[in-house]
């Protein structure tokens, strides 16, 4: 059955001012399964006008306020958690079991941003001139527009949305025109919790609804989660019209780096959580491994065994560990890098289950993988990983870092000594020692170079999110 969804802006929910809609397939069967609204440029106009006009009394809402808005929300995504993750689970393919994860952390997401805002602080206040007193306040910027991707809808969106409306911005929202529905979702449900115009949400193409938000003039910061290209596509809208703020998360290849010492079951399991997890649909997915040679048979062999039994199976079931991609269009782009890499001709694949419905690709692993082939410099974005071997500790640490991504790597090693020389040396915004993927809102998630600027989570967002303001208060006189 294909249900139909409206926009929400300024408080209320409505079609595109053209009356257009898109239609939406579920990946798991590549037949429709929903539409939406298909907005237009009047759309963004009239959101972002409603924000504007929200904006000073948001702003000037004490913080306390804001969070309890915020803690009800929380307690209304645990109660509606099942039918979250279900709408999840539909329209990005994913195993009910990651979807309802996902919904968990959602609702502990906005208990911390409630908290951390009310905790955001200027340093000292003094008179650093005889008679006049200094104040740092940290200001919000006024309208946000922010755009998410596909992967991870609403929790992308609760990145952006948590800690712009926290610190007293208001927002415009554009999810990715493949994943609207969890978000539309929030704002039934957040929808007689804020004053009308705080939270909109546009819902369309990048190229339309998306360019026209983040070229806006009067956007006063633009945040994206989403590709290099379309980071790239922001920084030109931005210096073209009004010079704003932007904070950008883009894409990855994140090497894990098993060391001779390394416990390689452990190894094992953490590299298919982190390639497979999401159908390797990830920014910061385990896309390149490079293992010690002394340890590369041993790695292999328990990675051919668990990626041919990775249960594909009903994403209505708990125990199904993958699903399918996005969109044809994109399995056929993940296979394409599959099918180069084989024919490299020094490469070997190891492929689990194909499914063969809907958008489903087999889960891979490209063994022999050469540093400077594409499959190890290239984002592919699904659930395909490859492994290389090493002999120097020196040579692999330089390979990891050979990349113009920067978002998170791994390291497998018993040696306190190692885990510290080498997660100094690597050029990456998360790094973890015997793990990969966990992440915690206390935490900040952001790249270095290519992979943007700016973080997501923990008090480091809410910063981006507020301009410093210096108060001087000069006594009678002074
Ligand atoms: P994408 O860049 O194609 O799209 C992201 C969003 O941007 C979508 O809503 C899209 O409609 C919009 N968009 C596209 N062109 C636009 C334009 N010119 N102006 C304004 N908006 C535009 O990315 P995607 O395919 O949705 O997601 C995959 C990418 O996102 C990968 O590269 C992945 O690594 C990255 N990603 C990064 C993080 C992170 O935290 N760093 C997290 C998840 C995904």
């Amino acid at each position: 059955m294909t249900f139909h969804r409206q926009m929400f802006i300024d408080g209320t929910w409505t079609d595109a001012s053209d009356g257009a809609v898109d239609t939406v397939p579920a990946p798991a069967t590549g037949e429709t399964f929903a539409e939406t609204a298909h907005g237009t440029v009047a759309d963004v106009d009239r959101a972002v006008a409603a924000a504007e006009a929200a904006f000073p009394g948001w702003a000037r809402t004490p913080v306390g306020e804001r969070a309890r808005a915020f803690l009800t929300l929380a307690d209304r995504v645990e109660a509606d958690l099942s039918t979250l993750a279900e709408i999840e689970s539909r329209n990005v393919g994913k195993p009910i079991g990651l979807a309802l994860e996902e919904m968990g952390m959602i609702a502990d997401h906005l208990r911390f941003f409630a908290g951390a805002a009310r905790s955001v602080e200027g340093r000292a206040a003094t008179e650093y001139v005889r008679g006049k007193t200094s104040i740092i306040r940290r200001d919000p910027l006024g309208v946000v527009g922010s755009v998410a991707p596909w992967n991870y809808p609403l929790l992308m969106a609760i990145w952006k949305i948590s800690p712009a409306l926290m610190t007293g911005n208001t927002l415009v929202l554009k999810p990715s025109e493949h994943t609207p529905f969890s978000v539309l979702r929030l704002a039934e449900l957040a929808q007689d919790l804020f004053p009308a115009g705080v939270f909109n949400i546009v819902t369309g193409h990048g190229s339309d609804v998306g360019a026209s938000l983040v070229a806006h003039p009067r956007v006063r910061m633009s945040s994206l989660t989403g590709s290099v290209a379309t980071g790239r596509a922001l920084m030109h809208a931005s210096a073209d019209s009004n010079l704003k703020r932007l904070h950008l998360e883009l894409g990855g290849k994140a090497p894990v780096l098993v060391f001779a010492d390394a416990d390689v079951a452990l190894a094992v399991d953490k590299i298919m959580e982190g390639a497979f997890c999401n159908s390797g649909q990830d920014c910061m997915a385990a896309s390149r491994v490079y293992v010690h040679e002394s340890l590369h048979d041993e790695l292999v062999a328990g990675l051919e065994k668990a990626v041919t039994t990775l249960d594909l199976g009903d994403l209505a079931d708990e125990n199904t560990a993958m699903g399918p991609v996005i969109t044809a269009a994109h399995r056929d782009r993940v296979e394409g890098f599959v099918e180069r890499a084989k024919a490299t001709g020094h490469t070997e694949l190891i492929q689990g289950a194909n499914p063969g419905v809907g958008f489903y690709t087999a889960p891979t692993v490209v063994v022999g993988a050469r540093q400077g082939d594409e499959i190890i410099t290239k984002e592919v974005f699904g659930p395909v990983t490859s492994v290389t071997t090493f002999g120097d500790d020196d040579d692999v640490v330089a390979w990891a870092n050979d990349t113009e991504y920067g978002l998170a790597a791994s390291v497998f090693t018993n040696d306190l000594g190692r885990a510290m020389d080498v997660t100094g040396d690597l050029q990456f915004g998360t790094v973890w020692v015997n793990d990969h993927l966990p992440v915690t809102p206390e935490m900040p998630h952001g790249g270095f170079k290519q992979s943007g600027n700016g973080k997501d989570m923990s008090i480091y967002a809410l910063e981006e999110y507020t301009e410093i303001k210096h108060v001087m208060i000069s006594r009678a006189g002074a």
